[in-house]
Protein backbone atom coordinates (compact mmCIF):
# COMPACT_ATOMS: atom_id res chain seq x y z
CA UNK A 1 0.00 0.00 0.00
CA UNK A 2 1.40 3.30 -0.95
CA UNK A 3 1.06 5.90 2.42
CA UNK A 4 0.11 9.78 1.45
CA UNK A 5 4.14 10.72 1.72
CA UNK A 6 5.31 7.99 -0.04
CA UNK A 7 6.54 7.78 -3.68
CA UNK A 8 7.59 4.44 -5.47
CA UNK A 9 9.32 4.90 -8.49
CA UNK A 10 7.23 3.73 -11.67
CA UNK A 11 4.30 5.65 -10.22
CA UNK A 12 2.61 8.51 -10.88
CA UNK A 13 4.02 11.54 -8.88
CA UNK A 14 1.67 13.79 -10.83
CA UNK A 15 -1.41 12.35 -9.49
CA UNK A 16 -0.58 11.16 -6.04
CA UNK A 17 -3.28 12.94 -4.14
CA UNK A 18 -2.15 14.11 -0.51
CA UNK A 19 -4.42 13.25 2.10
CA UNK A 20 -5.02 17.18 2.62
CA UNK A 21 -6.49 17.32 -0.80
CA UNK A 22 -8.93 14.75 -0.53
CA UNK A 23 -9.73 15.71 2.59
CA UNK A 24 -10.83 19.13 1.52
CA UNK A 25 -12.33 17.51 -1.99
CA UNK A 26 -14.45 15.35 0.81
CA UNK A 27 -15.26 18.29 2.61
CA UNK A 28 -16.86 19.78 -0.28
CA UNK A 29 -19.77 17.08 -1.24
CA UNK A 30 -22.36 17.29 0.85
CA UNK A 31 -24.78 14.96 2.38
CA UNK A 32 -27.77 14.18 0.05
CA UNK A 33 -30.26 14.89 1.79
CA UNK A 34 -28.89 17.34 4.37
CA UNK A 35 -27.04 19.25 2.15
CA UNK A 36 -25.91 21.77 4.84
CA UNK A 37 -23.95 19.47 5.96
CA UNK A 38 -20.53 17.56 4.20
CA UNK A 39 -20.36 13.62 4.09
CA UNK A 40 -17.25 14.84 6.69
CA UNK A 41 -18.89 16.79 9.23
CA UNK A 42 -21.22 13.48 9.23
CA UNK A 43 -18.30 11.14 9.73
CA UNK A 44 -19.06 8.96 6.65
CA UNK A 45 -15.79 8.68 5.69
CA UNK A 46 -13.93 6.85 8.25
CA UNK A 47 -10.40 6.96 6.11
CA UNK A 48 -8.91 8.96 3.90
CA UNK A 49 -5.50 7.32 2.34
CA UNK A 50 -3.57 8.73 -0.88
CA UNK A 51 -5.28 6.39 -3.14
CA UNK A 52 -8.39 5.05 -0.74
CA UNK A 53 -11.65 6.92 0.60
CA UNK A 54 -13.17 4.70 3.02
CA UNK A 55 -16.05 5.56 3.89
CA UNK A 56 -19.12 4.01 6.03
CA UNK A 57 -23.05 4.77 4.80
CA UNK A 58 -25.08 5.73 7.70
CA UNK A 59 -28.39 3.90 8.25
CA UNK A 60 -28.73 0.50 6.86
CA UNK A 61 -31.31 0.85 4.03
CA UNK A 62 -30.77 4.41 3.89
CA UNK A 63 -31.86 5.78 0.86
CA UNK A 64 -28.59 8.24 0.59
CA UNK A 65 -26.04 6.04 1.01
CA UNK A 66 -25.68 4.79 -3.10
CA UNK A 67 -26.55 9.05 -3.44
CA UNK A 68 -23.52 9.21 -1.15
CA UNK A 69 -20.86 6.65 -2.85
CA UNK A 70 -21.96 8.15 -5.93
CA UNK A 71 -21.54 12.38 -5.07
CA UNK A 72 -18.11 11.74 -3.50
CA UNK A 73 -17.34 9.19 -6.89
CA UNK A 74 -18.54 12.39 -8.92
CA UNK A 75 -16.33 14.78 -7.00
CA UNK A 76 -12.93 13.14 -7.21
CA UNK A 77 -13.37 12.30 -10.83
CA UNK A 78 -14.01 16.07 -11.29
CA UNK A 79 -10.95 16.36 -9.75
CA UNK A 80 -8.90 14.19 -11.42
CA UNK A 81 -8.71 11.54 -9.15
CA UNK A 82 -10.69 8.98 -10.35
CA UNK A 83 -7.87 6.54 -9.59
CA UNK A 84 -8.66 6.69 -6.17
CA UNK A 85 -10.79 4.05 -4.84
CA UNK A 86 -13.58 4.30 -2.76
CA UNK A 87 -14.37 1.63 -0.44
CA UNK A 88 -17.45 0.76 2.08
CA UNK A 89 -16.31 -0.43 5.57
CA UNK A 90 -19.89 -1.66 7.60
CA UNK A 91 -17.91 -2.54 10.83
CA UNK A 92 -17.87 -1.04 13.04
CA UNK A 93 -21.49 0.16 12.18
CA UNK A 94 -21.47 4.27 11.69
CA UNK A 95 -22.85 6.12 14.34
CA UNK A 96 -24.63 9.20 15.27
CA UNK A 97 -21.91 9.70 17.58
CA UNK A 98 -19.17 10.66 14.55
CA UNK A 99 -20.98 13.49 13.29
CA UNK A 100 -18.48 16.02 14.41
CA UNK A 101 -19.19 19.08 16.66
CA UNK A 102 -19.08 21.21 13.87
CA UNK A 103 -21.31 18.99 11.46
CA UNK A 104 -23.87 19.23 14.92
CA UNK A 105 -23.95 22.82 14.59
CA UNK A 106 -24.56 22.90 10.75
CA UNK A 107 -27.64 20.57 11.52
CA UNK A 108 -28.68 22.87 14.39
CA UNK A 109 -28.87 26.00 12.02
CA UNK A 110 -30.51 23.97 9.22
CA UNK A 111 -33.18 23.31 11.77
CA UNK A 112 -32.37 19.99 12.50
CA UNK A 113 -31.56 18.70 16.09
CA UNK A 114 -28.38 17.19 16.44
CA UNK A 115 -28.51 13.39 18.63
CA UNK A 116 -26.81 14.23 21.48
CA UNK A 117 -23.20 12.54 22.09
CA UNK A 118 -22.55 9.03 23.57
CA UNK A 119 -26.12 8.69 21.62
CA UNK A 120 -24.62 5.35 20.51
CA UNK A 121 -24.38 3.96 24.14
CA UNK A 122 -27.60 5.51 25.27
CA UNK A 123 -28.95 3.05 23.45
CA UNK A 124 -32.15 3.21 20.95
CA UNK A 125 -34.49 3.40 24.29
CA UNK A 126 -33.14 6.88 25.35
CA UNK A 127 -34.74 8.99 22.34
CA UNK A 128 -37.35 10.43 25.14
CA UNK A 129 -35.32 14.08 24.90
CA UNK A 130 -34.21 16.44 21.91
CA UNK A 131 -33.75 20.06 22.27
CA UNK A 132 -35.41 22.52 19.38
CA UNK A 133 -33.15 24.23 17.30
CA UNK A 134 -34.92 26.79 16.71
CA UNK A 135 -35.16 28.07 20.52
CA UNK A 136 -33.80 25.45 22.10
CA UNK A 137 -36.04 24.54 24.94
CA UNK A 138 -36.24 20.96 25.73
CA UNK A 139 -39.83 21.26 26.26
CA UNK A 140 -40.50 19.17 22.83
CA UNK A 141 -42.53 15.39 22.05
CA UNK A 142 -42.05 13.02 19.18
CA UNK A 143 -44.76 13.35 16.67
CA UNK A 144 -43.70 10.39 14.35
CA UNK A 145 -40.89 8.12 14.34
CA UNK A 146 -40.64 8.55 10.51
CA UNK A 147 -39.66 12.53 9.38
CA UNK A 148 -38.81 13.74 5.85
CA UNK A 149 -36.70 10.77 5.62
CA UNK A 150 -36.41 7.39 7.32
CA UNK A 151 -33.01 8.61 9.27
CA UNK A 152 -35.01 11.20 10.86
CA UNK A 153 -37.63 11.62 13.10
CA UNK A 154 -40.50 14.40 13.44
CA UNK A 155 -40.52 16.35 16.69
CA UNK A 156 -42.44 19.25 17.52
CA UNK A 157 -41.47 21.85 20.06
CA UNK A 158 -43.89 22.55 22.50
CA UNK A 159 -42.61 25.71 23.46
CA UNK A 160 -42.16 27.84 20.17
CA UNK A 161 -44.80 25.50 18.24
CA UNK A 162 -42.51 24.44 15.64
CA UNK A 163 -42.23 21.47 14.42
CA UNK A 164 -38.41 20.04 13.34
CA UNK A 165 -36.68 17.03 12.16
CA UNK A 166 -34.62 14.68 14.72
CA UNK A 167 -31.62 12.78 13.64
CA UNK A 168 -32.44 9.31 15.28
CA UNK A 169 -30.01 8.34 17.41
CA UNK A 170 -28.35 5.26 16.48
ZN1 LIG B 1 -38.74 25.74 19.95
Amino acid sequence: MVSAQTWTAGASPARAPAVQELRAILAGVPDPEIPAVSVIDLGIVRAIEAQRVVITPTYTGCPATLAIEQSIRAALDSAGLADVAIETALSPPWSTDWISDEGREKLRAYGIAPPPKGAAAASLKNETQAECPRCGSQNTEEISRFGSTPCKALWRCLACAEPFDRFKCH
